[in-house]
């Protein structure tokens, strides 16, 4: 992939003392074939090339005390540059309710996405109206509504009845009558680009003027991706991009063309099917993440979010005490559940990328559900004190959860390492504070 070259291309001028404007056209080779590859617009890689080369043949870069550094910092800033710098947040009415209109082809994502975001909104307790105003595939609207349900997120729907720009009318004076402060507006997509869509897709704009014209683009189709959002700026003035399917074995390319392409932002970008799997998109961090320096900011933001301070602050205590049980084991499953694939959350971690082996580490759901049966088969009592588990209690465990003795005894034993391991840990980081606090 695109990162794999790019930072195998970047490991060979990192380290150097002395860095030549040989180097660097070398690098510079080298970087633009891997772009190109990746998909990523010609006429951008164009640019983008030369600005790194005019920036790090520079005086200040070659002789700076770490001029191979340098080099890869000119090109992160120059990445992050290209997706347009800072993160490009959602705009937001003056006199709610704030009218959203998702457009994009058939299978891009849009409805999908409309879900997502009402999701996203609702965690920032807003209240969003989700209107169904894709009257020509009937599966659509019920999907719209099978969404709204599981989010108990109200949608408007008119069946197929009434014309899409009378359903979004009428849909924006009942979020107003029923206070919603966003309107998500599910609209719908051709195979292609046609006449058509973009005569109805203009005649809703006009009738609902939305504060936001967000195209859903399938990142999977790299270089069609890039044009689709150029047609789509060109006839209806979108005003930001998300870009869907970057979780799946794309090149990445679309996410690099599609500002400097369009002068539209990428506002958010879909990682998988589920509806928590829609991220805001920031460019300094997928610069980061191309370049394989990580994406700690990410990772924290995801950590913060679903571990609760006070209950760490207690699995420290209860750590240290070595009172750690099965049910705190649980919860933790439960957290690392929550953040996502660990796999994906291994990847973000700086330098994971140079770990051999740790790229194709999937972990393994179905052995999570495993662990997960075999302690949720243990009685109260067992979970507190795993030790009073002899044989009979064993077999009765794995009967009770569908395993084998062995995978019990093993749960077992790796519990008791775990506990031992964190123990120490605990220990030394208890050492050291107290150290601190002599001085
Ligand atoms: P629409 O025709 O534009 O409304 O597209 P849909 O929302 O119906 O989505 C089409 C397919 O793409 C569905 O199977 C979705 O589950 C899938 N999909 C949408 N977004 C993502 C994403 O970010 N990642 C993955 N892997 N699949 C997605
Ligand atoms: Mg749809």
């Amino acid at each position: 992939g695109l990162a794999d070259r790019l930072q195998e291309t970047l490991r060979k001028i990192r380290g150097k003392g002395k860095v030549t404007e040989a180097d660097v056209k070398e690098m510079m080779r080298e970087v633009r074939l891997a772009l190109l590859e990746a998909d990523v617009n010609f006429k951008v890689v164009r640019d983008f090339v030369n600005r790194v080369k005019e920036r790090a043949v520079g005086q200040e870069v070659l002789k700076s005390l770490t001029p191979g550094q340098q080099v890869i910092k000119v090109v992160n800033e120059e990445l992050t540059a290209l997706m347009g710098g800072e993160n490009a947040k959602l705009a937001v009415s003056q006199r709610p309710p704030t009218v959203i209109m998702m457009v994009g082809l058939q299978g891009a994502g849009k409805t999908t996405t409309t879900g997502k975001l009402a999701k996203y909104l609702q965690k920032q307790n807003r209240n969003p109206l989700l209107v169904a105003a894709d009257i020509y595939r009937p599966a659509a609207i019920k999907q719209l509504e099978v969404l709204g349900e599981r989010l108990n997120v109200p949608v408007f729907s008119l069946g197929d009845k009434e014309s899409p720009v009378e359903i979004a009318k009428k849909a924006i004076e009942q979020a107003k009558e029923q206070h919603n402060d966003y309107v998500l507006i599910d609209t719908a997509g051709r195979l292609h680009i046609d006449e058509t869509l973009m005569g109805e897709l203009n005649q809703i704009k006009e009738a609902v003027n939305p504060e936001e014209i967000l195209l859903v683009v399938d990142a999977m189709t790299g270089q069609d991706a890039v044009n689709v959002a150029q047609s789509f700026n060109d006839q209806l003035d979108i005003t930001g991009v998300i870009l869907t399917k970057l979780d799946g074995d794309t090149r990445g390319g679309a996410a690099l063309s599609v500002k400097a392409v369009t002068g539209q932002p990428i506002k958010f970008v879909g990682m998988g099917e589920k509806l928590e799997a829609l991220e805001p998109f920031h460019p300094d961090r997928m610069a980061s993440r191309i370049l394989g320096m990580g994406d700690v900011l990410t990772l924290i933001e995801k950590a913060q979010q679903e571990v609760d301070k006070e209950k760490a602050k207690e699995l420290e205590r209860k750590i240290r005490k070595m009172e750690f049980t099965f049910d705190d084991f649980l919860e933790q499953l439960e957290q690392v559940r929550n953040m996502g694939p660990l796999d994906e959350l291994l990847g973000m971690l700086p330098g994971a990328g140079k770990v051999k082996g740790l790229k194709d580490l999937k972990v393994d759901e179905k052995k999570l559900k495993q662990v997960e049966a075999i302690v949720r088969s243990m009685t109260k009592e067992e979970k507190q004190n795993p030790e009073i588990i002899n044989a009979s209690r064993r077999k009765r465990i794995a009967q009770g959860s569908g395993t084998s003795v062995q995978d019990v005894n093993r749960l077992l034993k790796q519990f008791q390492d775990m506990k031992k391991m964190m123990k120490q840990m605990a220990n030394m980081a208890g050492k050291k504070k107290k150290r601190k606090g002599f001085k």
